[in-house]
């Protein structure tokens, strides 16, 4: 039996990368997933992949920008399996840029889909948590947290993720709910192919220049952040709590 069977998990921007490969992870581990994506039918690839390997799940059109889709969405969720257990908020984008040419959307999509984001979704799950005294939930933070040219606007709700991560697990410990934040490195996915076309460099090039900066000498799957996830949502970390988990292949 898997480590979290029976429990209903919510990922966002699922439909594709490492919200992909949690959603499948977490399925695999007996959840019953809600595959959250801004469009039906990416959401639907997921969703599709999941029963193929006899998980459960379902797919929703849900912009986790915008609290009225969020709150249906969330509750139409709960009244299909009786709850939401678990919520990993990986939904996001880049509008990179260097500050003097960073527009205002730049700077408000991303903390639209990043921050308020993670709050609307955040917000939305815990009213199904606390009732049943049992919750996880995952945000997703970068090592842009830490500074990253081109990345003003990612690298501050990056950060600021981390912020909301450990107050959520001061809030909502007292609900035995666990509120963790991974912060991946280099991930290869869609999001670091076009990072690798904007600045206009074969993708093969830019994962070797990165993996050479890596200790572990790769850059990593969304498989990598899938696996710690599901760690993070079983009861082998039950007693881990706002913490930030670098997984980037080093210190
Ligand atoms: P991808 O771009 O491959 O996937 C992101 C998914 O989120 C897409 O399906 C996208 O939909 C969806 N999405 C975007 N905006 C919204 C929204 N408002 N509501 C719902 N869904 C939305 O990214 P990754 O898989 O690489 O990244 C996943 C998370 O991991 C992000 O939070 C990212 O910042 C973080 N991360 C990634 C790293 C990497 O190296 N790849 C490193 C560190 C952190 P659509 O395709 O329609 O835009």
């Amino acid at each position: 039996m898997g480590k979290l069977q029976g429990r209903v998990a919510v990922v966002t921007g699922a439909g594709r990368g490492i919200g992909q490969a949690e959603a499948l992870r977490l399925a695999k581990e007996g959840a019953s997933v809600a595959v959250l994506d801004l469009r039906e039918e990416d959401a639907e690839t997921t969703r599709n992949l999941i029963r193929e390997t006899g998980g459960t799940a379902e797919a929703f059109a849900c912009d986790v920008s915008q609290r009225d889709q969020v709150v249906a969405t969330f509750q139409q969720i709960a009244d299909l399996w009786q709850g939401i257990a678990i919520l990993v908020n990986n939904a996001g984008i880049t509008r990179d840029n260097l500050l003097f040419k960073m527009s205002d959307q730049d700077w408000d999509a991303v903390m639209n889909t990043h921050l308020k984001g993670s709050f609307l979704c955040a917000q939305a799950a815990q009213k199904y948590m606390v009732p049943v005294r049992w919750g996880k939930i995952v945000n997703t933070s970068s090592t842009s947290a830490l500074g990253n040219r081109g990345q003003a606007n990612y690298s501050t709700a990056k950060a600021g993720l981390q912020g909301f991560t450990k107050t959520l697990a001061i809030e909502l410990g007292p609900y035995n709910i666990n509120v963790n934040a991974v912060a991946p490195g280099f991930i290869e996915t869609e999001m670091t192919r076009q990072t690798a076309e904007r600045i206009g460099m074969d993708f093969e090039q830019l994962k070797k220049m990165a993996s050479q900066e890596i200790p572990l000498r790769r850059v990593g799957t969304p498989q990598d952040i899938a696996n710690v996830v599901a760690f993070l949502c079983s009861d082998d970390a039950a007693f881990i709590s706002g913490q930030v988990l670098y997984v980037r292949g080093g210190p």
